[in-house]
């Protein structure tokens, strides 16, 4: 899950101040304006934006009130990705804009969090001047001391990996919530080394969170009106943990069914899977509870098995073939979405030529599609040459991209006329007299509003119309 876009808006809701982490924004507001304020930009997958309203809550413990105003914050945070080249470069791009700001306020800190801080540790305080504190992805409870030691002029910087921290005892503060909908990070880390990813170097090894504050948390988001938790990792369904008195493992599936446990009308998604890990168990889950959703991320990131091979994915295209077969046998109604890389070392256009059957074969609703971006330190990085001319990559992703295009509007078409049960999540983006929402199947419905109905109330509609990537419908 991706998107180069930052994201920062805090929603004053009518709150309940004994509850730990909502009490942060609205009691703070009030008669504590001078108390310090940190300002958070977020990048990249769920992960960062999950971890952002971590850090939030810890800085919160020690007096931090968020800002979206920059130039009134005390504390500016970027929380950066290194999946792809662009990604840094749009970090460094911000730091630029920060570092007006901060030559108008030069008490103002500067921070920068996340795998881009994680991967290049203090060569980050060498090259950028005005960081004044490098933290990773394991490292955020370490927070407050480094600010208070960059208050007395000390850079700090803080990016040990753990092999247990998973912040389980945290409870995040909403960031750019809609009341409606939240992220729980469950796992931590990545065991699979794809050679062309950073993710196990900047988040280090697997480890999952205990199961009950994730039952715990889920429960607090649905008394608080929250109607739809997605459960996060890197690699979801690699969950597994152990309970330290009892010895029992609780596996993905059956942490699924015990989420879904929580209430009926408290929907249940996860992401992001490895195909290798979705088991027969995590479908029977999905098919057995009306309220764990219909659509599974099932990143394939290349059609053809000598680039799977290459790519250190663990499995081949018949096999993967034969998971979606499976997926479709058990959950007929399942939509599945994937990652697509293009141009990847080697790959001629023959190989080339069965991601793009892939797409048809595998029906994905929506893709997250990229041409292959060399990462320091991977293996691919190491071993493999980055030999496709980017012309050509550029040309290869363009491909899949409209093919995926065909795809999404063949299976939105396959949907006029059907009735879906969708939870409001507020108003559409072209308009206040619509609302917009999402069914199972995670595909985004406009349709008119109705007195009466507001965000977080579930409805039907009925599809009458559908582009590749919205449907519009009507309340029935
Ligand atoms: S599964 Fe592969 S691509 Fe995904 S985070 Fe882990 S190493 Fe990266």
């Amino acid at each position: 899950m991706y998107n180069d876009n930052p994201t920062l808006n805090l929603q004053n809701k009518t709150i309940d101040p004994n509850k730990q982490g909502e009490v942060f924004f609205k009691e703070q507001k009030e008669g504590q304006e001078n108390k310090k304020k940190f300002y958070i930009e977020s990048y990249g997958c769920s992960m960062n934006f999950s971890d952002s309203e971590i850090v939030a809550s810890i800085l919160g413990d020690v007096g931090f009130t968020a800002t979206r105003n920059i130039e009134e914050s005390d504390l500016i945070l970027i929380n950066t990705c290194s999946i792809r080249e662009k990604a840094e470069e749009t970090v460094r791009k911000r730091l630029r804009v920060f570092d007006k700001t901060k030559k108008q306020k030069p008490d103002m800190l500067v921070g920068v969090l996340g795998c881009m801080a994680e991967r290049l540790k203090k060569k980050f305080l060498e090259e950028e001047k005005l960081v004044d504190l490098v933290v990773g992805p394991d490292a955020y409870r370490d927070l407050p001391n480094l600010v208070a030691s960059a208050e007395t002029g000390e850079k700090g910087i803080n990016v040990l990996l753990s092999r247990e921290e998973t912040y389980a005892d945290i409870s995040p503060v909403r960031l750019g919530s809609n009341g409606v909908t939240a992220f729980i990070s469950i796992m931590r880390g990545c065991d699979n080394m794809c050679s062309f990813c950073v993710v196990p170097f900047t988040r280090g090894r697997e480890r999952s969170r205990d199961a009950f504050s994730v039952v715990a948390e889920a429960t607090n988001l649905y008394n608080e009106g929250y109607k739809e938790v997605t459960l996060l990792g890197q690699n979801v369904d690699s969950y597994k943990w152990e309970n330290p008195e009892t010895g029992e493992v609780v596996s993905f599936a059956q942490l699924l069914v015990m989420v879904a446990a929580v209430h009926p009308d408290l929907r249940v998604r996860f992401s992001t899977s490895h195909p290798k890990d979705i088991t027969d168990d995590v479908l029977f889950a999905i098919r057995d509870y009306e309220n764990i959703c219909k659509y599974i991320h099932l990143p394939i990131q290349s059609g053809n098995s000598r680039i799977l091979d290459l790519m250190n994915r663990t499995y081949d295209r018949e096999w993967y073939i034969n998971k979606v077969k499976r997926i479709y046998e058990i959950v007929p109604d399942c939509a599945i979405s994937s990652d697509i890389i293009t141009g990847f070392c080697s790959e001629t256009e023959e190989e080339h030529q069965e991601t793009l059957s892939m797409i048809e074969l595998a029906r994905y609703s929506m893709s997250y599609m990229f041409f292959y971006s060399e990462r320091p330190g991977t293996l691919a990085a190491r071993k493999l040459e980055d030999d496709i001319p980017l012309e050509v990559k550029k040309k290869r992703l363009s491909e899949v991209i409209r093919i995926q295009a065909q795809v999404s509007y063949q299976h939105n078409q396959q949907d006029i006329g059907n009735t879906f049960k969708v939870l409001i999540e507020g108003d559409s983006k072209r308009s206040d007299k619509e609302f917009k929402g999402r069914n199972s199947q995670n595909k985004m419905i406009v349709f008119p509003k109705k007195s009466g109905i507001k965000a977080g109330d579930y409805v039907f509609v009925k599809v009458n119309d559908a582009t590749s990537v919205t449907l519009k419908g009507e309340i029935i």
